[in-house]
């Protein structure tokens, strides 16, 4: 393992200097809020946040990707048949993700990556991409990620972690992708001890800042149909405006539609986000909608990722507690209450 510190100055060179050999993505300022953005266009990385407003899921799952493309063009010899479009699957790295943010990769996999289905474009850029994390030296009040199994300097899903010590960061290498990338870089000193207790006393000191807890330990064993039917959902989707702002900052959701869109002879099918909270998300070609009631499209969301996941998978559930969907919904509709709820039904 690599441990090594970097003035602040230091460390902005120091991914200038990786970009020779990756795709750097990091977090920028941009009015009220930070997103992650591509260094190589003159982005100017700033450490100074709590989280993203928009988690880092588009780096490896675009909000619009170009599946594959075809021509209607009967001059052509490849009229009518569809090819897979070029993509760009260079080698990337994403440095300062919160620990969260990384943790919802792993609970994605499951579904991009598994027997039955292997996506792969998923698949070969998070195979790309070296996950830097960055701990949460002051997590956000709506933060609840210690009771879903990550923690502010959580370390699952990540190839290394920095840490913010005030004047310098200490970087840590935990994985051989990490080790690849710390290992490339000429700046930067051995961390020594000093800098090691700072690091450990700042993580401890952390996770008990952490102030919203939920419950989960019941949720395993609650009938779905008992929840499926509870009397709450009412009153909980009541105010909800299916404005979709929850899932599309969620790190965790990942559905998607696929859309042919032909302009003149030319055409590409394109995969799109979308989310079970649009009222034609399940619209069928009948004209049928099974979910043509808010109440059942809330109850959807919460069911997927605080019961259907759990049953399926037994990897916990479908949320790494990043609090994103109770900063931003807009009539303050919040998932801590919702596990309250369910786990206590
Ligand atoms: S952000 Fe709030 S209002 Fe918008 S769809 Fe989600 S729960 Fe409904
Ligand atoms: S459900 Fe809400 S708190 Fe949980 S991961 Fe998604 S946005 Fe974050």
């Amino acid at each position: 393992m690599l441990e090594k510190s970097f003035t602040k100055e230091e460390w902005t060179e120091a991914l200038k200097e990786l970009q020779s050999a990756y795709k750097v993505f990091v977090p920028v300022k941009e009015g009220d809020f930070h997103n992650f953005r591509p260094l190589k266009n003159g982005a100017k990385p700033s450490f100074d946040f709590q989280n993203t407003r928009l988690s880092a899921k588009s780096i490896i799952f675009p909000q619009s990707e170009r599946m594959f493309e075809y021509s209607l063009d009967d001059s052509k010899e490849d009229a009518h048949i569809i090819k897979e479009t070029p993509k760009d699957f260079s080698t990337q790295a994403i440095v300062g993700i919160r620990p969260c943010d990384a943790l919802a990769f792993q609970l994605v996999r499951i579904n991009f990556d598994n027997p039955q289905y292997r996506d792969p474009w998923w698949i070969q850029r998070m195979n790309a991409t070296t996950i830097v994390g960055f701990g949460c030296n002051e997590p956000c009040a709506s933060c609840f990620c210690t009771s879903v199994g990550s923690g502010p300097f959580c370390e699952k899903g990540l190839d290394a972690l920095m840490v913010d010590l005030g004047d310098r960061f200490l970087v840590k290498s935990l994985t051989t992708k990490g080790e690849a990338l710390l290992g490339a870089l000429k700046s930067g000193k051995k961390a020594d001890g000093t800098v090691l207790k700072q690091a450990q006393e700042l993580a401890k000191g952390s996770e008990k800042k952490i102030s919203s807890t939920v419950p989960t330990d019941r949720l395993k064993d609650k009938v779905v149909n008992e929840l499926f039917s509870a009397h709450f959902w009412e009153r909980i989707s009541f105010a909800c405006i299916n404005c979709g702002t929850c899932t599309y900052l969620c790190p965790t959701c990942w559905c998607f539609d696929i859309q042919d869109e032909t302009c003149g002879k030319e055409g590409d099918r394109i995969r799109n986000w979308d989310a079970c909270m649009f009222p034609i998300f399940t619209l069928h070609g009948s004209g049928h909608n099974p979910r043509d009631k808010k109440l059942q499209r809330v109850r959807q969301r919460f069911m997927h990722k605080l019961k259907y996941y759990v049953d399926k998978y037994e990897n916990g559930v479908a949320c790494v507690g990043c609090g994103r969907c109770v900063q931003f919904c807009p009539v303050n509709i919040d998932i801590r209450e919702v596990f309250g709820l369910m786990n206590g039904y």
